[in-house]
């Protein structure tokens, strides 16, 4: 019987080996890559930082043990005039006058604002990009900061053309959009319309069965505005955003100017780790100690974390907005990692000189899916000389088998090929197709310098779904 036991023991215990042997075996990158699409998880490379969307990821699984909760980093966007500085002010001045800070300071770029949720203070972060093209500009330059985006779009007025960019632009960066209608203190406000017509942009009002959150604002009477602030909580709880405070410091240049008086200036939104009051860091190519650390009242502090901005002074030159900046260890680290940011920029130049591009084009990343043998995904930006022709092309486009390439429409529309579909291209690794129309010098140079593909062709509408004459739209193209 003891025997028997034994037999039965090792029998058991082999059992779980084998299986701890099948749970344990080491995946490939290609192979995790696939599981990852399939499940519709990210993949963090641990050599590069970056997830399987190319976003740097500030947390690694050697945090697991000191993460704690962070607050979510939120950019507003919209068409001009529908209200987002009007916005941004009121919730900016309630938060001065609550803390009886006296005045309001200068804009820096970004601040921090509480909102009581079930009776909790908790941070948001708000930055204040001058619109989608800077969101997307930083993007280009490969950081990832916001967590949350809100859309503005005014009752009394609709959708517009910078309504759908902006909406592109989030939607491409993938991250959750939160829209906030407002002027409804207005006479001619009309939210019902404007829910409608955001259905044409995949966003689908929670109470219609969709999952974008709608909230009615004024952001002139401040009416809605809380609520609007506790949804951007809600948002951010379900991201469950986390940081590890124990890390060294890093994150994204927000903005920075030269003053005349104290060099240069630089807003810095911290994405890991703790900056301190003396910290040496570089910022791109910039490097130096930090002699003035001020929150985004001006206030001076010892040290701050994650999703807080920071104004800097100490920086030898002064950084591009988007560009990374990261704590030192002393000087002479500083000192080389701005000195490799410095030829990095020296050898883009260079690459724009002579025409190369310099970062990963479209027929690259093509090969690299072939490898993997994923399904190849196009990224699409459309501009067209008229609506009707953008349409026509799109229906064309979507004749062609999809088994082996899917198509993604990042952005489609009538009018010329701009800097921001450039930097909406280059932030998601997508061509930009124009009918019709030829980009300028100005924005052909910005395509060359970040590696971004624009195919232009002429264009027909009256062959629709004729013979095909070209690779790409299969029947209106005729050159
Ligand atoms: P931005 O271009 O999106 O930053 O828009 P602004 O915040 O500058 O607002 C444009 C105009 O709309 C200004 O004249 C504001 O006073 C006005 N405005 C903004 N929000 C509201 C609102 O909720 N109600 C009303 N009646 N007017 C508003």
């Amino acid at each position: 019987a003891r025997k028997q036991r034994e037999a039965e023991r090792e029998e058991k215990a082999a059992g779980q080996q084998r299986e701890r042997e099948e749970i344990f075996e080491v995946l490939d990158k290609n192979t995790c890559k696939l599981v990852a699409a399939e499940y519709d998880l990210l993949m963090v490379d641990k050599d590069t930082s970056k997830d399987t969307k190319g976003r740097k990821d500030f947390v690694s699984e050697e945090d697991i043990d000191h993460l704690q909760p962070r607050p979510p980093v939120v950019t507003v966007m919209g068409h001009v005039d529908h209200g987002k500085t009007s916005l941004l002010d009121y919730i900016r001045k309630s938060r001065v006058a609550a803390r009886e800070a006296g005045g309001i300071t200068q804009g820096i770029g970004a601040y921090n604002t509480t909102v009581e949720v079930d009776g909790e203070q908790r941070m948001v972060c708000f930055l204040d990009t001058p619109g989608h093209e800077a969101f997307s500009a930083m993007r280009a330059r490969g950081a990832q900061v916001t967590d949350i985006a809100v859309i503005i779009v005014a009752a009394d007025d609709g959708i517009r053309p910078q309504t759908r960019e902006a909406v592109a632009h989030a939607q491409a960066a993938e991250v959750p959009i939160i829209v906030a209608i407002n002027k409804i203190d207005k006479p001619g406000a009309d939210p019902e319309r404007v829910k409608t017509e955001l259905l044409e942009l995949n966003l689908v009002p929670e109470e219609w069965g969709g999952n974008t959150p709608m909230v009615l604002v004024s952001a002139k009477k401040g009416e809605g505005i809380a609520d609007l602030l506790q949804i951007i909580s809600w948002t951010a709880e379900e991201k469950a955003l986390v940081c590890n405070p124990l890390n060294r410091a890093q994150g994204t240049v927000i903005e920075a100017h030269l003053d005349r008086k104290v060099g240069p200036v630089a807003t810095l939104l911290v994405q890991a780790g703790t900056v301190k009051h003396g910290d040496i860091i570089n910022a791109g190519g910039a490097y130096g100690k930090i002699r003035v650390l001020k929150d985004d009242l001006g206030n001076n502090l010892e040290s701050a974390g994650a999703s807080i901005p920071v104004q800097v002074i100490g920086l030898n030159l002064t950084p591009m907005a988007g560009e990374e900046w990261s704590a030192a260890a002393n000087e002479t680290e500083a000192r080389e990692a701005a000195e490799v940011v410095q030829e990095k920029v020296r050898m883009q130049r260079m690459a724009e000189m002579t025409g190369g591009g310099s970062m990963v084009t479209l027929s690259s990343l093509a090969t690299v899916d072939e490898d993997s043998e994923a399904m190849q995904k196009l990224n699409l930006i459309i501009k067209g000389d008229s609506m009707g022709m953008v349409e026509a092309i799109k229906a064309s486009l979507s004749t062609l088998p999809q088994e082996a390439i899917s198509l993604r429409y990042l952005l489609s529309g009538s009018g010329d090929i701009t800097l921001s579909d450039i930097d909406l291209a280059a932030a998601s690794g997508g061509l930009v197709l124009g009918f019709n129309l030829e980009p300028n010098d100005i924005v052909e140079t910005h395509a060359k310098r970040l590696g971004v593909r624009v195919m232009t062709y002429k264009a027909e509408v009256k062959a629709v779904f004729g013979s095909s004459k070209s690779k790409v739209a299969g029947c209106v193209v005729t050159q």
